[in-house]
Formats: C-alpha cells, structure tokens, sequence
C-alpha cells in the first residue's frame, strides 16, 4: 500500500497523528527495501505508516529527520532516513530510544519534524529554483541537466560552457527574484498534459512548482512559500568539466 505523502500538499506541517502499518527490524526487510538502508546502521528499524510528513530523500532534496511516537508519551523512535521504495511506500530508517520499544499496526502515532532542518531544505530547494528561473531569463539556450540541493553541494548543471563574468549579472537576477518575494506555486496536472518539452508526463499526475509563474518545474520538493522566504540565494561558483557548467549555490542556513 503506498503511503501518503501528505507534505507534497501541504509542507508546513510539523506533527501529524497517523497510524503504524509496518514496524521491524531492517535486517527483516526484502532486500529490496535493505538495499534503501544505506549508511543506516543494520541494528536500526523501519517503519511505514498510512501517512508521512516526513519528507523521502529524492529530487535532488536530502530527507527529512524527525521522531515518531505513541500519542501523548515521549517519542519512540528516531527516524533518520526516509525513502521510497518504487511501489509508493514511504519507509521510516530509524532507533527505537528503548530497546523493547514496539509499534503495532494500527497504533496511533504522532510524527514531529526536524523543523530547523526540514527549513533549511525547502530553502535549499527554492533557491535552486529561482537559480533556474535566472538562467531561463537570461541563459534560455542553455538546458538544466541535474539539480542538487543538498546542504554544502547544491548547484544546478547545464550542457554548454559558462564563465565567471557572467556570475554578476546570474547574481543580480536571483537577487532581484528574491526581492520581489514572488509566491512559490503548486499546482497538479493530470496525466497526459504537455506544459513544456521539460516536463515529462508521467503515469500518475504530475506536481508542477512555479515561482511566480515564471517557470513550470515538475517538482516533489517542500519548498518555502515565497522567494523572499529564502533570504538571500549566493551563486558561489561557476566551474566546467566536459561540456558540462556547474552553477553552485547557497542560501542562509537560518534566518
Ligand atoms: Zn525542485
């Protein structure tokens, strides 16, 4: 059964009480969903529930971490990594605090986010976004190949050659975006649609993420509401390696 991932609609959400559908030990798991588990110590559990606010590392984002825990008593379990397996269910790597912890199915739980964190990543994320609404203003002859927004190494790639003097002018129009706080928009599309030669039409609707309705970006990310919200995106480098310019970024890690 796939889980709900409820932050795709909503990413604000910090707690949720939903309900336990699977908890055991990683070592139990098909070799399918151990093989999700890396760098994740072996002793640790997995769990799945109905829904998650808890974000799964993918699109370039890294996951969230968080705790998840009997309704009113302290939390449980710690959650370190959370992934998707590719039938749509969404698994919790973590610690249990005592080791006779046990979740049931069909257990009450409440999850809380890292939110300092899970801010930080959306922050990340739309940076990188407006990043890519600047090189479509004033580079559109080049394509966006890879986005990465992970903490220390974010930076999107582009086929074609870019040097350093364009780094003033890229620069002022991401300066400029921020400024203007422009609304990160989400919308839907239903399988089928063509909004541009960028957005692959998959099986299942498609998550489209605007800002300001200047680009159309097929997107799973949490991002913040507005580009004002990421306080300032610094392009930090601009480097070439076959063919391929790397535009590297950062964004303040708290406001
Ligand atoms: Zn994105």
């Amino acid at each position: 059964m796939p889980t709900e991932a409820v932050y795709l609609h909503d990413a604000s959400l910090r707690t949720l009480t939903t309900e336990v559908v699977s908890y055991q030990p990683i070592a139990s798991l098909s070799e399918d969903d151990q093989s999700l588990a890396k760098n994740v110590d072996p002793e640790y559990a997995a769990m799945t529930t109905r829904q998650t606010i808890l974000y799964a590392q993918g699109g370039g984002q890294p996951s969230d971490t968080g705790t998840i825990g009997a309704v009113d008593q302290e939390p449980g379990f710690t959650v370190s990594l959370v992934r998707k397996a590719p039938d749509g269910r969404i698994l919790h790597f973590g610690k249990s605090v005592a080791s006779n912890t046990a979740f049931t199915e069909g257990q009450a739980v409440v999850q809380k986010v890292d939110s300092a964190k899970r801010d930080y990543h959306s922050r990340l994320h739309t940076g990188g976004h407006i990043l890519g609404v600047a090189m479509e203003v004033l580079m559109p002859e080049m394509k966006e190949v890879k986005a990465n927004h992970f903490p220390k190494e974010a930076s999107l790639e582009y086929e074609g050659l870019l040097y350093n003097d364009s780094k003033p002018l890229l620069q002022a129009k991401v300066d400029e975006l921020v400024q203007k706080d422009l609304p990160v928009l989400i919308s839907w599309l239903e399988p089928g649609t063509q909004v541009d030669e960028r957005a692959k039409v998959g099986d299942g609707p498609v998550r489209i993420v605007s800002i300001g309705g200047l680009d159309h970006n097929p997107c799973g990310g949490t991002h913040v509401e507005t580009s004002g919200q990421v306080g300032s995106v610094t392009i930090r480098k601009i480097s070439r390696q076959k063919g391929i310019t790397r535009i590297s970024y950062d964004v303040p890690a708290a406001l």
